[in-house]
């Protein structure tokens, strides 16, 4: 025999459905490669990185910065074009490097990397060579320097796909204060 209660509790339940408007592949991913552009100290461009396996799991990230042991504060940010030890191009590592090297033996053939900036020539050739077959980027802001040309040279050759990032969400806020008081409320809702 069920009382009103117990009807009322079935029928609430009946009517709750699960969420559709959650969060895309692509954005969740180029939305890594963004929080971890953050960490850069580079003041002009912060540039990160995402990879994805073939199972959609991420397996690595990565962003612009000086190799291990090269203090930031040590080794310039500045871009002189007269003096290669006072340019930060002749020493900073790009994302897609740190991503690639930071996969902690992670095998990465067949892989994605999301990124926030087309990939130079150099990057290019780290990315044929780890075997990644598919780059999303967001920003191809350097598309007339010899260096992205020749970066898609050798990806055509490669045949390594890319493809411009289209956002299905306009803004993914994460606001982590206000995610706390959130997770912390709904906790107390469901725990028995
Ligand atoms: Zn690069």
């Amino acid at each position: 025999m069920t009382d009103n209660k117990e009807v009322m509790n079935i029928k609430d339940q009946k009517e709750i459905k699960k969420r559709d408007d959650v969060i895309g592949w692509d954005d969740l991913f180029m939305g890594i490669a963004f929080m971890a552009g953050t960490r850069s100290k580079d003041p002009c461009t912060q540039v990160g990185a995402c990879i994805v396996d073939q199972h959609k799991r991420i397996v690595s990230v990565g962003y612009n910065g000086m190799p291990e042991g090269c203090h930031d504060d040590k080794f310039p940010w500045g871009k002189d074009p007269n003096d290669p030890l006072k340019n930060k191009h002749t020493f900073v590592c790009h994302a897609e490097l740190n991503a690639i090297l930071n996969r902690h033996g992670a095998d990465i053939r067949g892989s994605t990397i999301f990124v926030s900036l087309f990939p130079c020539n150099q990057c290019a050739k780290l990315i044929i060579q780890s075997g990644l077959k598919e780059i999303v980027y967001y920003c191809d802001k350097h598309a007339e320097k010899p260096s992205t040309i020749a970066s898609k040279m050798m990806l055509d050759a490669a045949s390594i796909k890319y493809r411009v990032y289209v956002p299905e969400k306009k803004v993914i806020l994460v606001d982590l204060a206000k995610k706390f008081v959130s997770l912390m409320t709904t906790s107390a809702e469901i725990e028995p």
